[in-house]
């Protein structure tokens, strides 16, 4: 499957989520680090200089991840519990770090389709950030 950009040139939703691209200039570096489990914003985008503190996702990513990886998570365990029955502190050693692990990395494509989503509808924080 191609993630495709659209006709102005900006990244498609999908690309831009899933790889932490500007959603102006759709360069790399939406966020300050490569790492997965960084999940923090940039100050700007280093290619068009798109300010990204004037956007504020706020809770909105976690709000979106809990229920989904709740289920995912609790369904998993389950599973493991009937199949093979573990003791429960094979459980937790199991579970925490996965779930650690999923949340750090659906919270950055969430924030990052959010960030663009706000982008394209110019909603931002009144009193910051550069016109689209
Ligand atoms: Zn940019």
């Amino acid at each position: 499957m191609k993630l495709q950009s659209n006709p102005e040139g900006r990244p498609g939703l999908a690309k831009a989520a899933l790889l932490g691209l500007c959603p102006r200039c759709n360069s790399d570096g939406l966020f300050e680090s490569r790492n997965l489990l960084h999940i923090r914003f940039a100050n700007e985008c280093k290619k068009c200089r798109l300010d990204y503190s004037g956007f504020n996702v706020g809770d909105g990513p976690a709000a979106l991840l809990i229920i989904p990886i709740a289920a995912l998570i609790i369904t998993l365990a389950l599973w493991l519990d009937i199949a093979v029955n573990p003791p429960f502190w094979l459980q937790v050693v199991v579970w925490v770090p996965v779930t650690t692990i999923i949340t750090f990395i659906s919270i950055r494509v969430i924030k990052a389709a959010l960030l663009t989503l706000e982008y394209r509808r110019d909603a931002r924080e009144a009193g910051g950030g550069d016109a689209p």
